[in-house]
């Protein structure tokens, strides 16, 4: 490039930019001159990146813009789902219309009788939407309605899902195979915002430890109101092109206004069991879980530890009923970190919820046994329904980790001859029971469990924090008296395990 066409380049562009300068003041002070009370309109269509669908904005300013809306929505190739749209954005434009009427009045009011002026009285509406997904069959759209009449302003979000071929709306349901779907999504959204609450509550200085856990407590509270298995907790759903599942939640809903929209971000493989094939289709959802079957590697370290001879050692057992929960791969943590192999005796239910948890368990070297499906006293039940409950939580486990379950802990520890006899299965119970589930107090259990000689089998549930929180002391204080941990089934022999007997401790 020779050095005059350099020079004609640079002056060209510093040109341009005097220009766009220019015209950019000239604009600003057309707003700016235009006279107070006048109504500014200003509506356009723009492109998306979906074949077919555009944009509608709106904009209109009142009031000497004190009065603010914003409206858009898509316009698409049929015309059942425009006037569906418009007709709801319009509701929210007369809703606008009426409070920024009252609202002016109020604000020439305020003036009239007091010569100031009131900041407050001002009205601003926004409608935003997403595409979520758009392809021939479905059109899924998710709303954000802001309004702020002068103080502090409200979002609300929702998604309205459409038939792109009839124009019919669809229930969010629709994404789903069955209503499961709100119990899944209400489990996984409470794990994931309890961990986000951890999080933020360690990085608050609390005066002590009391004041951190009353603060949890509050914000669990809030958090579980807002997302129980309700149509209407879940009525704001999205998708991600990272193939994700976006709960959205109104502000105020799962926790304070401070914290506005929250989202919750669930991979779209996790769902892959419950969501309709064509939406798995759109996304390319293919993970079966049998795939993932193949990755499962057991922890040698932890292998290791567990081929002791408990005829010749002083072995203990812990054993956890009714996980996985919210809390499991907190303790998991603390296994490994201990080196420190556990039985879990787990509900199908909440396997079902937490998938990735039963695989950790089972590469990680831990014991799977079988609790039933739904804790159902079994004494109490059909033959038929007995053989559901722990035939379902079979299938799923060995679904999900690829785990064959010779163990079950009935719960509440109630079985009879009848059930003895029914099941292909080792009955086994326990020998020291902390009762964790009645006092939830940490001290009081390490207290309880720390009586465990050689051959206890030690009952704890992984769904209470004050548990968790008692292994590391336990352990420590077991080790120390020179006990050694095993899975159930290493406190047995092979007779002992063949008989059909239930089984509480050593040799029984
Ligand atoms: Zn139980």
């Amino acid at each position: 490039m020779s050095k005059n066409t350099k020079t004609i380049i640079f002056f060209t562009l510093i040109f341009l930019a005097i220009l766009i300068f220019s015209l950019r003041l000239l604009y600003l002070n057309s707003i700016k001159s235009s006279a107070p009370n006048s109504i500014t309109i200003n509506g356009y269509q723009s492109e998306t990146k979906y074949d077919n669908i555009k944009v509608y904005t709106l904009e209109e300013s009142q009031n000497d813009k004190r009065s603010l809306l914003h409206i858009a929505y898509p316009v698409t190739e049929n015309k059942i789902i425009n006037l569906k749209l418009e007709e709801m954005s319009q509701e929210f434009i007369d809703e606008y219309k009426k409070t920024a009427i009252g609202q002016e009045l109020a604000y020439q009011d305020y003036i009239q009788k007091t010569g100031q002026v009131a900041m407050t009285l001002r009205t601003e509406y926004i409608q935003h939407f997403d595409i979520s997904f758009a392809n021939d069959k479905y059109l899924l759209l998710n709303f954000d309605q802001y309004r702020n009449t002068g103080n502090t302003g409200n979002d609300k979000v929702f998604s309205v899902l459409f038939n792109r071929e009839t124009g019919e709306n669809l229930p969010l349901a629709s994404l789903f195979i069955n209503d499961d779907y709100l119990e899944i999504l209400s489990k996984k959204s409470r794990l994931l915002l309890n961990k986000r609450n951890t999080e933020v509550a360690d990085s608050i200085d609390f005066e002590n430890n009391e004041e951190k856990m009353e603060w949890l407590d509050v914000q669990t509270k809030m958090l579980n109101a807002g997302t129980e298995a309700t149509s209407d907790n879940f009525n704001s759903l999205s998708i991600s092109d990272d193939k994700e599942l976006i709960v959205i939640f109104d502000k105020y809903q799962v926790g304070p206004g401070s914290d506005g929209i929250v989202e919750v971000k669930i991979p779209l493989s996790e769902l892959a069991d419950i969501l309709v094939p064509e939406v798995k289709k759109i996304f390319d959802i293919n993970i079966n879980i049998e795939q993932e079957n193949t990755n499962i590697k057991k922890d040698d370290k932890l292998s290791e530890t567990n081929t002791l001879d408990c005829s010749q050692e002083k072995c203990v057992a812990l054993t956890f009923d009714d996980g996985p929960s919210f809390y499991t791969d907190e303790l998991l943590d603390i296994l490994k970190e201990n080196n420190v192999p556990a039985s879990f005796f787990v509900l199908g239910r909440s396997a079902k919820i937490q998938p990735e948890t039963i695989r950790r368990i089972v590469e990680e070297g831990h014991l799977l046994g079988n609790h039933t499906w739904d804790h159902k006293n079994l004494t109490k039940l059909s033959p038929e329904a007995v053989q559901k409950q722990i035939s379902d939580t079979d299938d799923l486990i060995k679904k999900l980790a690829n785990y064959d379950i010779s163990f079950l802990r009935p719960p509440y520890g109630s079985y009879d001859d009848k059930l003895l006899k029914s099941i292909n299965k080792t009955v086994v119970l326990w020998n020291i029971d902390p009762e964790d589930w009645k006092d939830r107090d940490t001290e009081l259990i390490i207290e309880r469990m720390s009586q465990a000689e050689a051959g206890s089998i030690i009952l704890a549930h992984d769904i209470y924090q004050t548990t968790i929180e008692a292994i590391p002391e336990l352990i420590k204080n077991l080790k120390q008296k020179g006990l050694q941990f095993v899975t159930v089934d290493k406190l047995f022999t092979p007779e002992d395990l063949k008989s059909g007997q239930a089984l509480r401790h050593q040799g029984v």
